[in-house]
């Protein structure tokens, strides 16, 4: 099972998280909002090959966090995953969205400069901005848009850029969710929970509660969970694939 957006760090007890999570066999891609946040989170989460840690800057923390870019960049070149990162057009970020900008155009070409990097975006009411973003920083890596909310037309636009998509059981409960899901290629889907900041059945929701999200794709794509579950392993499997090699550049010492 595979969880490939979640804040392990925000639960109140990480490394049981994390244990938790190792003992279900799961994989899971813990990101970080901020770059201060993230030595310690590898430190104390990333001993199991099973659980990786995202270097970040979430859009939301854009204005008081813009000036952690500087250890951002010093933390770049041993990063294989960066998110959480992106733009949220949403009203009450609205009043920083140049630092959101900034922050997110930054970090892009920081990527691109450092070979291409994973990416886990946000893109929440904002998914032209940040389509506009990539394509202005090609080679800033693949971009795996989480959670992705926007609209039919934008989605195409995504999907022919490139895009990959981390889905979780809050879009595969939700009418418009599962239209979108319906249009996005099976080999680029990888799931997530987003949590513990997503609800489920009225709680915050748990890494596992992927198994959710798998149920409800097996019902889309007319197969089992268990199909389904082999399929996203395949596709995080090609996913790292296309990134060894890129890695060896990448070792603190030999940065460019
Ligand atoms: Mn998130």
């Amino acid at each position: 099972m595979i969880d490939f957006h979640c804040h392990l760090d925000l639960y109140p007890d990480p490394s049981d998280m994390a244990q938790q999570c190792v003992s279900r066999g799961m994989y899971v891609l813990s990101v970080t909002t901020t770059p201060s946040a993230w030595s310690g989170s590898c430190a104390r989460l990333q001993d199991e090959k099973q659980v990786r840690v995202a270097l970040g800057l979430h859009p939301q923390l854009a204005k008081e966090r813009k000036g952690e870019l500087e250890l951002f960049d010093r933390l770049l070149p041993t990063a294989r995953y960066i998110g959480e990162i992106g733009l949220d057009g949403s009203p009450e970020y609205q009043a920083f969205w140049l630092d959101q900008l900034t922050v997110f155009n930054h970090i892009l070409a920081a990527c691109q400069s450092a070979g291409g990097r994973i990416l886990s975006i946000h893109s929440r009411r904002a998914v032209p901005a940040v389509l506009d973003q990539l394509a202005a920083h090609q080679g800033a890596g693949v971009p795996v848009l989480h959670w992705y909310s926007g609209g039919v037309r934008d989605l195409q636009r995504a999907i022919d850029a490139g895009c990959w998509f981390s889905v979780g059981p809050p879009m595969t409960t939700s009418k418009k969710g599962m239209e979108l899901l319906s249009l996005m290629p099976q080999d680029r889907v990888l799931t997530e929970s987003d949590g513990p900041f997503s609800a489920v059945d009225g709680r915050n929701s748990f890494p596992w509660d992927v198994s959710r999200a798998e149920k409800q794709l097996g019902e889309l794509w007319r197969t089992d969970a268990e199909s389904v579950r082999e399929s996203v392993r395949q596709n995080l499997s090609r996913l790292l694939k296309s990134f060894i090699g890129k890695e060896a550049s990448n070792k603190p010492g030999t940065q460019r």
